[in-house]
């Protein structure tokens, strides 16, 4: 549903978010954690290049109502209590801000804080983290890189598949990744401890739950965006040597488990609204989905355009001033399971989500070559990627850096973009000796 928020004249004070193709202008107002100045952790919203301190502008007095509640919860070190709250409160807040932002209001730089001076926290402290395989273009690469007769998993076309990942160790960009040690088994078939020598990115869309459910009470599809308070870009660094030995029978763990980042900025589903798209349609032959994956309102706006990259940047690029290179360039659009799918998947055994849980997409791989999102599926360990300055990559080298982005376009609308979600490799800690 659009509102005044939406608006496409609105402009704001806050001149740069007025600029083309700013990320955040007043018509995205996304949720972050961050802390300046030596303060503790708090809630902010993205404005141009500044951050409104929730914290201060509560104490300004300048909200009223749901809205002061809601900022009142965003004042914590996680945004888990605003999340518990659902999405009512914090849509009250996005309209009160809107205003305050809003060109023709008095100006409030005192509210502000730049973003070059703010340290972005994770946004929640999540209690889960599950990584879906939502896209079967990447389910199908992956496949016939093993076995060039392989066929989908019987439940892929059926179910929304997943793995219950890591929560502890999933961070805010943009924190370095360092390279994991794990088990491998080479190709002589001997068995080894040490750095990983095939690490990967997977360009991933994730998503925080809002109000959670009961144990034992399922979420009906319609229901589903209900529980979802915003999203994130989500890197699922995943260590494929690792990966590929610990899997059978049980499935990722370690591979999987190192670190995970998710951009600091959490675009709601709201900020969202004009850049629905119809969920996907499935292509003939392929089987109908159960009926408690079918929604009205799932089935009309249940997808996303959203354009999603990935840049790449070695220590030499860096050294000879040369800018990030993209490698990714793919669509939300692609995914065959929705969001709403998913989340009502997760709970439809009566399992309960908790606010502030993240639950992740999978590696979103569209049907074309550019938009392989991962290096497993572009290089799969044979083809190297040839960078700008004649660089190859099979894999993560120690001192590479990955960065992903996101923008949602439409005509009539104003774009408005995800930030970044970036992180640069790290070498391996030395094993302790003692
Ligand atoms: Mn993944």
């Amino acid at each position: 549903m659009l509102n005044a928020t939406h608006n496409p004249a609105l402009r704001s004070w806050v001149a740069s978010a007025n600029v083309a193709g700013c990320d955040f202008p007043i018509q995205n107002l996304p949720f972050g954690v961050f802390s300046h100045g030596g303060s503790a952790p708090h809630g902010g919203i993205a404005i141009g290049d500044q951050v409104l301190c929730l914290q201060d502008a509560l104490a300004a007095g300048v909200f009223t109502g749901l809205a002061a509640a809601a900022a009142e919860a965003a004042c914590e070190p996680t945004l888990n209590k605003l999340m518990a709250m659902g999405n009512l409160p914090a849509s009250a807040l996005r309209a009160q801000v809107s205003a305050l932002l809003a060109e023709g209001a008095t100006p409030r730089p005192d509210l502000l804080v730049p973003m070059s001076e703010a340290t972005m926290h994770a946004p929640s402290a999540p209690g889960a983290f599950t990584d879906f395989l939502t896209s079967i273009h990447h389910m199908w690469r992956g496949i016939k890189s093993r076995d060039p007769n392989g066929q989908l998993p019987p439940a892929f076309k059926h179910l929304p598949i997943a793995y219950n990942s890591r929560a502890s160790s999933l961070v805010a960009s943009p924190q370095p990744f360092v390279r994991p040690n794990g088990i491998r088994q080479n190709a002589d078939g001997s068995v080894v401890f040490g750095p990983t020598v095939s690490q990967d990115f997977e360009l991933e869309l994730g998503f925080f739950v809002g109000a959670g459910n009961r144990l034992g009470q399922p979420i009906n599809v319609d229901a589903a965006e209900d529980h979802i308070f915003g999203l994130c870009l989500l890197n699922d660094w995943s260590t494929r040597d690792v990966q590929r030995f610990e899997s059978a029978p049980l499935g990722p763990f370690l591979g999987k488990s190192a670190m995970t980042s998710v951009s600091p900025w959490v675009i709601t589903l709201e900020a969202l609204a004009p850049f629905r798209i119809p969920g996907p349609v499935r292509p003939e032959g392929d089987p109908a989905a159960l009926p408690h994956f079918v929604g009205a309102k799932d089935q009309a706006a249940g997808g996303l355009d959203l354009g999603m990259e990935v840049l790449y940047q070695t220590p030499a690029m860096r050294a000879g001033g040369q800018a990030p290179a993209q490698v990714v360039n793919t669509n939300f659009r692609h995914m065959y399971w929705t969001l709403a799918q998913m989340l009502t998947h997760h709970a439809s055994n009566g399992c309960n989500l908790r606010p502030g849980d993240v639950m992740a997409s999978g590696t979103c791989s569209g049907p074309t070559d550019d938009s392989r999102a991962c290096m497993s599926e572009i290089t799969r360990g044979k083809d190297a990627i040839t960078l700008p300055n004649g660089e190859q990559r099979l894999w993560l080298e120690d001192g590479d850096e990955v960065i992903f982005r996101a923008r949602a376009e439409k005509a009539g609308a104003v774009g408005i973009g995800f930030g970044e979600c970036r992180g640069v490799v790290l070498p391996a800690v030395a094993w302790p000796a003692a």
